[in-house]
């Protein structure tokens, strides 16, 4: 699914409305309970938003940001939920050189990790800042939220949108961006006239309706042409020498991937099991 051509109304999507959102962070915990990510230590103030913890990392795939703003004279706070946008034409598998991203006829962008040489090319293209790096980690890996690929797939929605009580939407790409229309036209006065991931990056499976304007809240303004063409062309005026030391470190994590891999793969054999979620779609 990658050609400009393609058409996704029929792939899942997420409708995010964030008029409705009360910052419960149901989302963000059953995000880590779904994917068995550990805790990480927080912090009350980042300086761009009172979110915790402060960023998505390679143990937090959503966050749910908290902004204030000003309304009548009065604070007031916008809340919304930040994950991978699963674009229709992501950068992240266009750049991958051993195909580790691959974006699923459903919707959601997936991961393999088998494949993945470490290289760290998907960081660099993606539009959204997305994919972290596992630095903590004698063999990392990226990692990035995975659309609940293994639920979709069974044909369950993802965790998060499982869990939200008023702000998620989840369905065929087509009906999300009609329900969204819909709620434009019926309430102008809720909305900001736009629907952020609509054209953004040639269009995406995480849809947004804000009642500010989206640069306000922080929303980053991404080209609304499809990526893949211009990503190779971008990645070309990186320094030669960082792409030659990310060549060599990436050869020297691939074989470091390929040893863990196999000792790995030996455990299960003998019977030490991996947790059931580690592997699956990540
Ligand atoms: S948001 Fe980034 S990581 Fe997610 S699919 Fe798009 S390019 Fe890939
Ligand atoms: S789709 Fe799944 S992996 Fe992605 S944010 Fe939601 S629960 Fe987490
Ligand atoms: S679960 Fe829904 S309402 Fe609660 S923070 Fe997440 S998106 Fe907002």
């Amino acid at each position: 699914m990658s050609s400009s051509t393609a058409n996704f109304d029929k792939t899942k999507a997420f409708l995010i409305d964030t008029t409705k959102c009360t910052g419960c962070r149901g989302c963000q915990v059953a995000c880590k309970q779904w994917n068995q990510l550990k805790a990480e230590d927080t912090k009350f103030f980042s300086g761009e938003g009172y979110q915790n913890p402060p960023l998505m990392s390679e143990y937090t795939f959503t966050r749910v940001k908290f902004k204030d703003y000003q309304k009548n004279g009065q604070n007031e706070f916008a809340f919304y939920k930040e994950m991978c946008m699963h674009c229709n034409e992501p950068a992240c598998a266009s750049v991958c050189p051993v195909g580790a991203f691959k974006k699923t006829a459903e919707g959601p962008v997936i991961y393999d990790a088998k494949r993945c040489i470490g290289c760290r090319f998907c960081m660099i293209a993606c539009p959204f800042g997305v994919p972290k790096y596992e630095w903590s980690k004698a063999f990392p890996l990226v990692r990035k939220c995975t659309g609940c690929y293994s639920r979709v797939k069974e044909g369950l929605q993802p965790a998060c949108a499982t869990a939200c009580p008023t702000a998620i939407s989840y369905g065929s790409r087509a009906e999300m961006l009609k329900e969204a229309g819909k709620r434009l036209k019926n309430r102008p006065e809720r909305y900001y006239n736009a629907i952020y991931g609509k054209d953004e990056a040639g269009g995406t499976s995480i849809l947004y309706l804000t009642q500010q304007p989206l640069d306000e809240l922080g929303f980053k303004p991404v080209t609304k042409r499809s990526l893949p063409s211009y990503t190779w062309q971008a990645l070309r005026l990186v320094p030669g020498i960082f792409l030659t030391v990310g060549g060599g470190l990436s050869l020297v994590s691939w074989f470091n991937h390929r040893k863990e891999r196999i000792k790995r793969e030996q455990d299960q054999l003998n019977g030490a099991a991996a947790p059931e979620n580690k592997e699956v779609d990540r």
